[in-house]
């Protein structure tokens, strides 16, 4: 695939990416600040624990985030060394289509199905 392709791609995740988390942890600090604000000191409280449960889905959804965008900063990496479309398992090459679909991966299709 063209580099410059690739590149056009991954940019537009990560600017997906980074918006996606900037909201979340905008989010988060909103959820955290409504349960100091709760007092959070009835454990009974459904308001409370509501507000603990969206707490906890954030705090994996941020993380979750914050993985894709490692994932799509070392893809631009390997763009830049030219191992991009390599599988790090494998060593074999990505497919296209593959690459389309999630530019930032780093395995071929078979390595993927055996994690
Ligand atoms: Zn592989």
């Amino acid at each position: 695939m063209d580099p410059d392709i690739v590149r056009g791609l991954l940019d537009a995740e990560r600017a997906e990416a980074t918006a996606l988390l900037a909201s979340m942890r905008a989010r988060l600090t909103a959820v955290v600040d409504a349960a100091v604000d709760e007092h959070a000191d009835d454990e009974h409280d459904p308001e409370g624990s509501t507000l603990a449960f969206e707490r906890g889905q954030l705090v994996s959804q941020i993380e979750r985030s914050s993985r894709r965008l490692s994932e799509i900063d070392a893809a631009v990496a390997r763009l830049d060394d030219g191992t991009y479309g390599r599988c790090v398992r494998c060593e074999g090459e990505i497919s296209e289509v593959r690459l389309e679909a999630i530019p930032a991966t780093e395995v071929c299709i078979t390595c993927a199905g055996r994690r």
